[in-house]
């Protein structure tokens, strides 16, 4: 039997506004002590008011749109019921029938391809306390609760768990994008519940699912979904045992949490409550609230570029190849740091070339120029300095530098001497160049001196290479390297090499 996957996701999303969901208290409460943001709204003491947060509501209706929703006139609160000690007031002040925006989709890149998953709704809530399990007890934290949640639930639209996983970590981008949340799983920032079922290939029928709650990292998700699809792959092998599909034989649903760190990750849970047993009706203190195509118009406008386009026009714009922008674009940071050291990069050429000069360069070799860029920026400068706070060289000096490397001026290496410098020192590339005195040697006159000092300095090496041990020509590249203090290409050290000393 040909069997397909159908994986549905709930993810939950806090927002990073200053202040709660419904009242005044400080949004910020990583490292704060237990129970000292809370306020009678927050905990639920009777004859409070709730009072939305504009900037939540701004900001649910921005990531909706980004996720291609409609967003209708009307929204409403509702209130959603049940008992658990890390919910003061008895009910979540949620959204039910009237959610923020409706019938959205999302297109991810999966193994190159591309997958679009339908998005059913997207609403915004109030988070709950946290629990803690210290030493037999159990501690309630109420610094959370009121934290602005929005919640994205997708249509069973996703057919792997690597694309679940596709998924996710396209919407962490598109919030961090959107300036609206840090999205980060291992913080709780974003969490995920997924669900799955089997079903014959062309079947259009929904069979009974297995939840998974709470999956607090990308692998986990993916690995959860992968238990998951085997469990009940072996439920359909027993209902078809007989050669006929016996559908009865089928579980009934399963909820499950998961557990890293383990060999069988998916501990089963009481079955969970169905939407009738919270009991919600509309939240009477809050009015509904009425979306103007005005205001709508206005949250688009102030929407920055989302990644997917990001990408599209790191393409058409620089010529790059799309793994290359992709790579970028992956760090919104970093992908700003490539834009302004390329303006950088072609204001530099026009100075150097002149107005005709500068335009036949960028045409004929643009993507040569980018991808230089944009391959520094992501393979030779450290991590820590991609961020806008970690930036250690001003692009105006970065693109500099890398019109040197372009023109030949330095070679990559003694590149990598420039920029180490420019971070000691502050000083700017050419300085520095001069300063090192690491101008690329062009003149062969300058090289074979060194190239016959090195063969005979190391005989040893020279004999292994003559017996045709060639990997041993490395070594005397990097010795030849190391005395030029890389100011020759590495390429022409070897041919340099190659016709001093050919093998037998
Ligand atoms: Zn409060």
């Amino acid at each position: 039997m040909n069997l397909e996957a159908v994986i549905g996701l709930e993810i939950h999303i806090q927002l990073k506004t200053k202040s709660k969901m419904f009242c005044r208290c400080n949004n910020m409460s990583e490292g704060a002590a237990p129970n000292t943001l809370i306020c009678p709204i927050c905990t639920g003491h009777p004859g409070t008011l709730p009072l939305p947060n504009k900037q939540a509501i701004r900001w649910a209706v921005m990531a909706a749109q980004a996720l291609g929703c409609t967003i209708p006139e009307h929204t409403k609160f509702d209130r959603k019921h049940y008992t658990y000690p890390d919910l003061p007031k008895g009910y979540q002040i949620s959204q039910y029938d009237e959610p923020i925006g409706v019938r959205g989709a999302l297109t991810v890149q999966v193994d190159a391809q591309p997958r679009t998953i339908g998005i059913t709704r997207v609403h915004v809530e109030e988070d709950v306390g946290k629990l803690l399990h210290v030493g037999g007890q159990t501690l309630i934290d109420y610094n959370r609760a009121g934290t602005p949640l929005v919640e994205i639930v997708t249509e069973p639209d996703i057919r792997t768990p690597a694309e679940a996983k596709a998924f996710l970590q396209e919407l962490r981008l598109i919030m961090r994008f959107l300036g609206v949340s840090n999205a980060d799983m291992e913080k709780g920032e974003l969490r995920c519940d997924a669900n799955i079922s089997l079903r014959p290939k062309g079947d259009k029928n929904l069979y009974s699912k297995s939840e998974i709650k709470n999956l607090n990292s990308f692998r986990a998700v993916e690995r959860a979904l992968g238990y998951a699809q085997v469990f009940q792959e072996n439920w359909w092998k027993n209902a078809f045992k007989s050669g006929k599909l016996k559908k009865e034989l089928i579980p009934s649903p399963r909820t499950y949490g998961y557990r890293e760190d383990t060999d069988s990750p998916l501990v089963e849970q009481r079955d969970k409550e169905t939407s009738a047993d919270y009991r919600y009706f509309p939240e009477p203190d809050i009015p509904p609230l009425h979306f103007t195509p005005e205001f709508l118009s206005k949250v688009r406008a102030e929407t920055p570029e989302l990644p997917s386009a990001k990408r599209h026009r790191f393409v058409e714009m620089y010529g790059l190849p799309i793994d290359l922008s992709s790579r970028l674009v992956e760090d919104r940071e970093l992908a700003a740091y490539f834009e302004e050291v390329v303006t950088e990069l072609r204001t530099y050429a026009d100075g150097e070339l002149g107005r005709e000069g500068g335009e036949t360069f960028w045409r004929d070799r643009k993507p040569e120029a980018t991808s230089l860029a944009a391959n520094w920026l992501l393979n030779r400068i450290p991590v820590e300095h991609r961020t806008a706070q970690g930036r250690s060289v001003p692009p105006a000096d970065l693109g500099r530098l890398l019109w040197m490397v372009f023109h030949g001026t330095v070679t990559t290496a003694g590149a990598m001497q420039v920029y180490e410098g420019m971070v000691r020192t502050r000083k700017g590339p050419h300085a520095l160049v001069q300063e090192l005195g690491l101008e690329r040697l062009r003149d062969a006159a300058w090289l074979d001196p060194i190239v016959a000092q090195v063969i005979n300095d190391n005989p040893e090496q020279v004999k292994q290479y003559r017996r045709g041990k060639t990997a041993v020509l490395q070594f005397l590249i990097g010795q030849v390297m190391r005395k030029t203090k890389g100011r020759v290409d590495a390429e022409a050290v070897r041919q340099a090499l190659e016709q001093a000393m050919p093998a037998e």
